[in-house]
């Protein structure tokens, strides 16, 4: 559960990024900063094309073309059908050979692959919405973002989400002294392995400036860039 659009080049699902914009993240830029092209001419639709594929293709177009644009992406997108499915089945097939029994696909079907994806999303919303409600807020922001610790872990640090509200295209999120952000930890390994390029890392004086009164600046040993 990497979340790779903090790093340029390396993009997930336009879906996913479609969601966070709706929801309000990183207005018309991304977090990569960039600002996304004009949308492109739009394809004519498939004849097979059921109303609900035009108009996620249209809701995609609209929130994040720049996204679509990005052959990765645009590849992964494509074939988010056949991954789903894989993702399901996958662990249940492994499930089945290791115990050489149904009961065996049936118990690991429900725990890797049922639970498995609802706890991922029900983190994910969580993040939008538990993080609007309750937690600290060191920065200002124009919403009622928070940083909510409990889910820091689970949710891989996207819950320090004052700190991504208040600086949306910084590579790290626990900022603070103190907040683990195990994807910062991931981006700045990639960084590291050259699959990486173009990392924001968040600028302390930036950040500054957007602390709220009453709050040290307390940032941790991560947030200057770390190389
Ligand atoms: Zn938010």
């Amino acid at each position: 559960m990497l979340h790779p659009w903090r790093v340029q080049g390396r993009p997930r699902p336009a879906d996913h990024a479609r969601g966070g914009r709706e929801h309000g993240h990183a207005g018309p830029g991304d977090r990569l900063g960039r600002r996304p092209p004009p949308p492109p001419r739009l394809r004519r639709p498939r004849r097979r094309s059921a109303l609900p594929v035009v108009l996620r293709h249209h809701t995609a177009q609209r929130f994040a073309p720049d996204l679509l644009a990005d052959r990765d992406i645009a590849r992964v997108d494509r074939r988010f059908p056949a991954l789903t499915v894989l993702t399901l089945l996958a662990p249940a097939l492994i499930g089945g050979l290791a115990t050489m029994s149904w009961s065996g696909a049936v118990t690991v079907f429900f725990w890797a692959s049922l639970v498995r994806v609802a706890v991922l999303h029900h983190v994910t919303w969580s993040v939008n919405s538990l993080c609007h409600l309750i937690g600290d807020r060191p920065y200002a922001a124009r919403d009622k973002s928070a940083n909510f610790w409990p889910l820091a872990i689970a949710s891989m640090g996207e819950s320090w989400h004052n700190s991504h509200h208040a600086d949306p295209t910084g590579a790290r999120h626990g900022v603070r002294r103190g907040q683990l952000d195990i994807s910062a930890r991931i981006i700045w390994l990639f960084e590291k392995a050259g699959w990486a390029t173009d990392v924001r890392w968040p600028k302390p004086e930036r950040l500054a400036d957007k602390l709220n009164p009453g709050y040290a600046p307390g940032l941790g040993r991560g947030v200057r860039d770390p190389r």
